[in-house]
């Protein structure tokens, strides 16, 4: 059996600025035996295909992995950038030889200035050059697919939770599919159902209600005689494409009718849950008061999830945790490339320093915030991932500096976005985990992987930032269907 290997990533924020490039993926891209390097003894989709063509003797043909490196989040994927990847991956496939079976680790998310939906696009294009062979796609739940990438392949399988712990568990459950197909032993067939339902991700954890009813729904199915999985991506709400919003798939052994009546059912059920994902949380004012009341009662640490900032810049929860007077906390990363070249250039540790950081992408972010601390650690720091996400993985990061503002308060001032799932965060710059009251983070679910088994209270807030808003309603959305809810034209004009 010889299976190729094919990877192209991206959750696309089609609301950022800047497009994306191939110069923000080339970096991160590996291909050919690199592929296999670079993915083994990590819980990633890949390195769980490379298990189970291990135990079946097969051989994995490893194309190309294209990937972006860590660096500042950018908006559209160009056109330019996605005919290069995917032609990658369909001039490898053509050269790789005869083939058995195609395994596509994709994600779901990618917007792609003038390709409408990427992911089915690229499958497509696999499939014109590889015929009938079976082609498994794998994908991150924040995906927005429709019935068009089922129909492009033979298996889709979406990650079942978030925090995602289970990227190798669905890489192998894809490849067992794969194997059994060639094999003849299984019949792949798959239903896609879209409820119209779009969600802000700080509610989409696979332990809270209502994604979890949700999936406890598919699992019971999957115990059914003939189902053999059961997906549902929430979706990534903060892309303006035109399959936005929550996917279902059901994958049966060669039964139609039964593929569809549990894509239905699952369907139905996320859309009678719909009000679920529609909450209010504190802003950054009442929260902070809240979240220094528990630590009185002594409920430490709290974790508070400042989900909305993905450029890492807003300053809301630093100037409340200022002004409120809070103790034993520190920010993991104040994302603000100028004072970070800045602080290279002219500081050193040791070095009592006053700046102005932060809120510099645009008015979301807030206003920069001035801080006076001693520089307790400057560099660029390298370690591996702890946590159950990515555990092992190796980080290596761009210029950071932790100032001290005292009264164990700790600002880390980083030249890109800069997240602490895990406690590598903030053991990576000397700060000692264990003598925090808060844990400010600027996550939304991932962290709780984690932080869940260290916080006391995790603390979910909705403050501004650039660009995972509570608030769906305000972006404004060219190419969402108008039955989506909640935020779809037909929706907000029922709503006015
Ligand atoms: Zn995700």
């Amino acid at each position: 059996m010889r299976i190729a290997i094919a990877s192209f990533v991206d959750e696309t924020m089609t609301f950022l600025k800047e497009p994306t490039t191939e110069a923000r993926f080339e970096p991160g891209t590996r291909r050919g035996q690199s592929i296999i390097e670079g993915n083994e003894g990590i819980p990633t989709y890949i390195n769980g295909y490379l298990k189970v063509l291990a135990e079946e003797g097969a051989e994995a043909v490893p194309i190309v992995e294209a990937r972006k490196a860590p660096g500042p989040f950018s908006s559209w994927v160009t056109k330019k950038c996605f005919e290069k990847y995917t032609s990658e991956i369909v001039e490898g496939i053509k050269k790789a030889g005869k083939l058995d079976g195609v395994l596509l680790a994709l994600h779901g998310a990618m917007a792609v200035d003038g390709v409408p939906k990427p992911e089915a696009e690229i499958t497509r294009r696999v499939r014109s050059v590889v015929g009938s062979i079976p082609i498994m796609v794998t994908l991150d739940l924040h995906a927005n697919e429709d019935h068009e990438l089922t129909d492009a392949s033979d298996g889709v399988f979406i990650l079942k939770t978030y925090p995602h712990v289970d990227s190798e568990d669905i890489g192998m459950t894809a490849a067992r599919c794969m194997a059994g197909t060639i094999r003849g032993q299984i019949r792949p067939v798959q239903v896609c159902r879209k409820p119209g339902l779009a969600s802000p991700s700080i509610f989409q954890g696979s332990y809270d209600h209502p994604m979890k009813a949700i999936y406890d729904r598919c699992r019971e199915w999957e115990r059914r005689e003939g189902v053999y999985c059961v997906s549902v991506a929430p979706g990534f709400a903060y892309a303006d494409v035109p399959d936005v919003a929550m996917s279902v798939v059901a994958i049966t052994d060669g039964d139609p009718h039964l593929a569809r009546e549990v894509a239905d059912d699952v369907s139905a059920l996320a859309w009678s849950l719909r009000d679920a994902f529609v909450r209010k949380l504190p802003g950054a004012k009442e929260a902070i008061s809240q979240v220094m009341q528990f630590v009185a009662e002594g409920q430490r640490p709290v974790v508070i999830a400042d989900g909305a900032d993905r450029i890492g810049d807003s300053t809301h929860v630093l100037r409340e945790l200022i002004a409120q007077g809070a103790r034993n906390w520190a920010v993991p990363g104040i994302n603000d490339p100028a004072v970070a070249r800045d602080l290279e250039a002219h500081a050193k540790v040791g070095d009592r320093v006053t700046v102005s950081v932060g809120g510099w992408y645009g008015e979301l972010s807030g206003h920069p915030v001035e801080v006076t601390g001693v520089i307790e650690y400057a560099g660029r720091p390298e370690y591996k991932l702890v946590g159950p996400m990515g555990r092992g993985r190796p980080v290596q990061e761009g210029f950071v500096v932790r100032l001290n503002l005292g009264d164990n308060r700790h600002v880390v001032i980083s030249d890109r976005t800069r997240g602490a799932n895990d406690s590598t965060g903030f053991t990576s710059v000397g700060i000692d985990v264990g003598t925090l009251d808060i844990i400010p983070l600027k996550s939304r679910v991932h962290h709780r992987a984690y932080w869940d088994t260290v916080g006391k209270v995790n603390f979910p807030i909705d403050v501004h930032g650039y660009f995972e808003l509570v608030d769906l309603s305000q972006f404004e959305y060219k190419n969402l269907p108008a039955d989506v809810y909640p935020i779809g034209r037909n929706w907000r004009a029922a709503r006015a």
